[in-house]
């Protein structure tokens, strides 16, 4: 092992889950992957090959740097749509090279007609529109001048999408939000239409949406998390699995990360572990340390707090998280020697570490903990 740990993406896992959510949608809603944030930590490069394989063809990202990342790997039938930021010159790249983008200010869209007549190309475009999010997307006052612009640059600009995201539909807390955002965005789209404008996808859908509010599908959906296998809640897990599944997970978890055992050693009973003072042995205690800490992506608040796998047991981490090392508490696991596997996401044996798991004592949710797994971390692909 060169890496100091590597992570493994599953192939089966990820073709269940695309196969799971594709069954929740018509034959004639597009798919569309969402690979912002570095394939949500599993790697843009790595799992985009994968996606293709299985048969999608359309990616979403946050960036143009993730555009231009994703494009490098693609094939050519594939599209890249870019849902956030995207400045004035890249704007004549992304129009080169067949990329879509959200437009959700005047300005924006004034740029890409004239990003469009320098590259002399029509721009792709996705109106976002503002339906009680309150983050990005024109408003109703403001779409007249939209329509405006837009039928006096038909030759620039391709409307090809009318577009919102939800403010939380994996929480039935935002129950009559969603359902208000819904109303709004329908509306907003039936009178862009009766404009004459007639963008080719409608689209709002996350993961969540399309679990709790399927009717949110309309003509493509954008689905990060439950591609990767993770449910968008706790609560939309439940739900579907209890009422649905027989309690049984429909949704296999793709990335699994590793690591070994770096040195083992005896401390004796009424010393310190690691640095300060928050972990006292109170017994003779068998140490192990592992050649992964916070500076690869395993959170300091796990400290004294997380858990790893070895031998099929679960361990202790003991002591500070620090920057390149973890100790766990290997005392109660015979034989554990150097070079022994630790899994910190994943199964081995009958335990299973999940991001969840990490995310329950770390108060922060699936999509934070993946996203922090850097990308110097060497991926492999599995079955
Ligand atoms: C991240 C994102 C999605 C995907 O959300 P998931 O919960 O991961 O499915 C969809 N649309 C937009 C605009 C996003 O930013």
């Amino acid at each position: 092992m060169l890496h100091t740990s590597y992570i493994e993406l599953s192939k089966s896992a990820l073709n269940n889950n695309l196969r799971f959510m594709q069954n929740k949608i018509k034959a004639n809603t597009r798919y569309s992957m969402v690979i912002k944030a570095n394939a949500y930590g599993h790697g843009i490069e790595d799992i985009l090959p994968m996606i293709e394989e299985y048969g999608v063809d359309h990616f979403s990202v946050f960036s143009a740097v993730e555009a231009m990342r994703a494009n490098k790997v693609k094939q050519d039938k594939c599209d890249i749509m870019i849902m956030g930021w995207i400045s004035d010159e890249s704007m004549e790249w992304a129009i080169e090279q067949d990329i879509s983008f959200y437009v959700f200010t005047i300005d924006r869209l004034n740029a890409a007609c004239e990003a469009s007549k320098k590259v002399k190309k029509p721009a792709k475009i996705h109106i976002e529109v503002e339906t009680g999010m309150h983050r990005t997307g024109f408003c109703k006052d403001e779409l007249t001048t939209v329509v405006e612009i837009i039928k006096k640059n038909g030759k620039y600009l391709e409307v090809e999408g009318i577009c919102t995201h939800y403010a939380g539909a994996e929480s039935i807390n935002n129950y009559k939000r969603i359902q208000n955002q819904i109303k709004t965005f329908n509306e907003l789209s039936t009178w862009i239409n009766d404009q004459g404008i007639h963008p080719k996808y409608r689209h709002t859908a996350c993961s969540a949406a399309l679990l709790a509010y399927p009717e949110t599908a309309m003509d493509l959906v954008r689905i990060g998390i439950s591609s990767y296998g993770f449910w968008p809640s706790n609560e939309i897990r439940m739900n579907k699995i209890i009422k649905e599944y027989d309690n049984q997970d429909p949704l296999l978890r793709v990335l699994t990360w590793k690591s070994e055992v770096m040195s083992v050693k005896i401390v004796d009973e009424g010393e310190y572990v690691s640095y300060g003072t928050s972990f006292l042995t109170n017994r003779k205690t068998k140490i192990a340390t592992i050649p992964v800490g916070y500076g690869y992506g395993f959170s300091r608040n796990l400290s004294n707090m997380g858990h790893v796998l070895i031998r099929g047991k679960r361990i202790p981490v003991i002591g500070s998280v620090n920057m390149n090392i973890m100790v766990v508490d290997v005392t109660d696991v015979a034989d554990v020697k150097e070079g022994d596997e630790v899994v910190l996401i994943g199964t081995q044996g009958k335990n299973t570490i999940t991001v969840s798991s990490f995310s329950d004592m770390n108060n922060s949710l699936n999509y934070e903990l993946l996203t922090r797994l850097p990308n110097h971390i060497p991926r492999y692909i599995v079955d």
